[in-house]
């Protein structure tokens, strides 16, 4: 990027479509340029995010690459990076071993990682970091946006007001609403043919069947429920790890071969007070079309008859029936990764970034990093325009090359996702191979 003129007069008004880790990560490199003199003080940017309250959940940790942690040194200040190690203090997981139970956070927390950078860090505390000093307006649902050709963009609100911005970023998210109207092709996030369905078991593990406990993770079973896993959550104090050990292995990524400091944990978890597991099944949807407005008992019914049909282990059926806690079931889709292709170029002042753009698998913290390097790239690329006092050249000869950045770089995460799944099929690593895998390989590859 050039140096910016900073005497350059100029008023310029960004506007950010969603607060998710793309949009205020954009916001909040702008932000912080103009405060560091390297933007003019005419550069407004507004954040709309259509959620009243902060939509991102710290309920599990998010895995960072390195390519995501390098990037975030550079749109956070070093006193917010080193806040981010500090107030993630999360537990970690890998294969074999899940731990987003508190009471297992002790076991990688990252405070114990003196001059290590953070794998896992709490969503919350990155979303806040990142909202610091951006002007984010909550519960504004932008339902339109088009592009006037004179330089401007109109964004019209649920609540019926047009806004005029000079630039746009569309960081909406998988569903996102901008890319459905700038590319209409592209306007639904392909999905998985599956359904995660996951549920709470009262049963300790230790009462789980010994041909269940294989792995101390994954199961096979059935005809069609093609990748039952039962995950451990231990209420009993495990032992610890050493942190660099924690480092290496979840460097490894997930599917990392246990040692022995791995194979403690896991015989630990065959302690008596072990608390409850969790079971996890991808259900083909076209099973699953008539599941609409299920209440927690019918959501029972349906996953036990499903199981039955499937030719379910019976020992396992009857635990789930005994065991299962209603109010633990969640279901989601499994989004997949077309749109890591990545939308064509399209001409005018509206980009799209982060999962808006291309949906990349997260396995290896690839998403996130995706995400935030879209982010960067675009906030340097508007300030090193003309148009914001820049010396790269007027905006419509550098957007072009912005997009085809971003494009070649999320087609090569999507590349790495892919390839991971892979090593862990041929090594059949921690009991990950499972024809679910398998299947999400093959529908991946046929893109
Ligand atoms: C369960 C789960 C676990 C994951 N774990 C990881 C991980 O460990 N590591 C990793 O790298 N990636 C992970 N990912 C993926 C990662 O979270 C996403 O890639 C990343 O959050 C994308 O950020 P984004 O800002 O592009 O989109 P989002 O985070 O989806 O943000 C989009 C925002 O736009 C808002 N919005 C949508 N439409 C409108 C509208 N019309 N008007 C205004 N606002 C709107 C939404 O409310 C939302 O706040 C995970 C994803 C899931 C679902």
């Amino acid at each position: 990027m050039s140096l910016h003129n900073t005497t350059t007069e100029c008023n310029f008004k960004v506007i950010v479509i969603g607060a998710g880790i793309a949009g205020l990560a954009a916001a909040h490199h702008l932000e912080r340029a103009k405060r560091q003199g390297n933007a003019p003080k005419g550069l407004q940017v507004v954040v709309y995010e259509q959620r009243e309250g902060n939509p991102i959940t710290d309920k599990y940790p998010a895995q960072l690459s390195e390519d995501a942690r390098q990037c975030l040194t550079n749109i956070i200040a070093p006193a917010s990076y080193s806040d981010l190690v500090d107030l993630s203090d999360y537990g970690i997981s890998h294969g074999g071993v899940n731990i987003l139970n508190n009471d297992l956070t002790h076991l990688f927390s990252n405070k114990k990682y003196e001059n290590e950078q953070p794998q896992w860090i709490n969503r919350k505390v990155l979303s806040s970091l990142l909202s610091d000093g951006v002007n984010v307006l909550r519960g504004r649902r932008v339902v339109r946006v088009r592009d006037l050709k004179d330089n401007k963009v109109e964004v019209v609100l649920d609540n019926g007001t047009t806004e005029l911005a000079d630039f746009v970023i569309g960081a909406d998210g998988m569903n996102s609403t901008i890319r459905s109207q700038l590319h209409p092709a592209f306007s639904k996030t392909p999905q998985l043919p599956f359904i995660l369905v996951q549920f709470k078991l009262a049963t300790p593990f230790p009462q789980i069947p010994k041909a269940f406990q294989r792995d101390c993770v994954n199961l096979v079973l059935g005809n069609s429920s093609n990748s039952t896993q039962i995950i451990l959550f231990s209420g009993s104090q495990l032992p610890l790890m050493d942190p660099k050990t924690a480092i290496k292995l979840s460097e490894e990524g997930p599917f990392a071969e246990p040692n022995d400091e791995v194979k403690a944990v896991q015989q630990a978890l065959e302690d008596p007070k072990c608390g409850f597991v969790l079971v996890r099944m991808m259900i083909p949807t076209r099973l699953t079309q008539d599941w609409e407005d299920l209440t927690d008992g019918s959501w029972i019914d349906k996953i036990l008859t499903f199981l039955r049909e499937d030719g379910t282990n019976l020992e396992l059926i009857k635990m789930i029936e005994n065991d299962l806690v209603p109010a633990t079931i969640q279901a989601s889709p499994i989004f997949s990764s077309e749109i890591g292709k990545a939308v064509p170029f399209k001409e005018g002042r509206i980009v799209l970034i982060g999962d808006a753009m291309h949906v990349v698998p997260p396995t290896n913290g690839n998403s996130i990093a995706a995400a935030l390097k879209d982010a960067q790239d675009i906030a340097e690329t508007l300030l090193a325009s003309s148009e914001l006092g820049g010396a790269d050249g007027p905006l419509q000869t550098l957007l072009p090359q912005n997009h085809y950045a971003l494009k070649t770089r999320s087609e090569d995460y999507l590349k790495k996702s892919l390839h991971l799944l892979e090593v862990s099929n041929q090594t059949g690593i921690q009991g990950f191979l499972h024809r679910g895998m398998l299947r999400s390989m093959n529908w991946l590859k046929s893109f």
